[in-house]
């Protein structure tokens, strides 16, 4: 593309990295703080020292690698199929009305596998981007592009959270929440000691701030982490929860509810043994979802995801995503 940045660009680019880095200070502060000041200085007893270590490290290590798949997993851009020609742009700009300009998307939309609406009824556009939107997908004013089932934008991680990372997530909230319990727990007497004067050295600072800021991190973590849970059972993104999907029929805040269980599996996918461990599983292609039968209607409808990944099917006329949607437009 050659696109040439100016110097703000790449400060506010730079800026954004500020809340991964002082998640990460904090990170290495606390492995410092249990590791050394608490399991190598303070704990006497060699067996609680073995079993506290091994234990932590094995949070350590499940939450670094959630988070740090959440932060550079790369957000697969919307599917040519969906990009409006040049020319078809040139006549929605052109429309002298929003009625015209409905029904020229319509016509674009019609072989596409859309079942979302705007609330007034009108296939949903990112002028923007140049794209009719496949279902769930929502401009992010961060990224600056429409991203695949869109959650929300998260400074902490810089990055969306959206259909490619959402498990990743999930399990990053899930194995922080686990890291902080953990410590909180198995600190506890010593944040006592303190208190009672039983600790001595500089040490036991490191060991009340431990305390009290896994015990922050824990309290703040478990609201999200439950709120999120309700969600993945519901089907609903953080978005729709605000704002519910609106199909042909009008708004319905279940309209992808299938069930909690193929709800759940939408996400973790429908192997067991990838649930725990942050790599991809989840299922279909971020483009296409089952609904709720009402919703299934018209050249749009398709069946439920089916038990394999990437397995969605589509009834009704077959589209390439990688052809220009003009063409298979005329060729239809
Ligand atoms: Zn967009
Ligand atoms: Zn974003």
């Amino acid at each position: 593309m050659g696109k040439q940045h100016g110097s703000c660009w790449w400060c506010v680019k730079a800026f954004k990295w500020i809340p991964v880095i002082f998640i990460l200070t904090i990170v290495c502060w606390s492995y410092y703080a249990y590791v050394v000041q608490l399991c190598y200085y303070t704990i006497e007893s060699y067996v609680q020292k073995l079993l506290y270590l091994f234990f932590f490290h094995i949070m350590f290590f499940m939450f670094l690698w959630s988070y740090w798949q959440t932060v550079v997993t790369d957000l697969i851009p919307v599917p040519d199929m969906f990009r409006v020609p040049a020319v078809e742009m040139e006549k929605l700009q052109q429309a002298q009305s929003d009625e015209a300009q409905a029904a020229i998307l319509e016509i674009l939309a019609q072989n596409l596998p859309i079942t979302n609406r705007t609330i007034r009824g009108a296939i949903r556009f990112c002028d923007k981007c140049q794209i009719i939107k496949p279902d769930r997908a929502h401009h992010c004013s961060v990224c600056r592009s429409c991203v695949l089932k869109m959650d929300h934008h998260c400074p902490w991680v810089n990055n969306c959270v959206a259909y490619h990372n959402y498990k990743f997530f999930i399990l990053f909230l899930a194995y922080a929440l686990l890291y902080c319990v953990f410590i909180a727990v198995t600190t506890l007497q010593y944040f006592i000691q303190f208190w009672k004067g039983d600790l001595e050295g500089m040490g036991k600072f490191h060991l009340l701030f431990l305390f009290f800021i896994a015990l922050m991190f824990a309290v703040s973590l478990n609201s999200l982490f439950f709120y999120h849970c309700y969600l993945i059972l519901h089907n609903r993104s953080t978005l729709e929860a605000f704002r519910p999907p609106v199909f042909r029929l009008g708004k319905d805040k279940d309209g992808f509810n299938i069930g909690k269980y193929s709800n759940f599996q939408e996400v973790f996918g429908d192997s067991g043994r990838l649930w725990f461990i942050p790599v991809f599983s989840s299922l279909g292609n971020g483009v296409v979802y089952p609904v709720r039968a009402q919703h299934q209607s018209g050249p749009n409808t398709y069946n439920s995801m089916g038990s394999t990944q990437n397995s969605t099917a589509i009834v009704g006329p077959t589209i390439d995503a990688n052809e220009p949607l003009v063409n298979q437009i005329e060729t239809v």
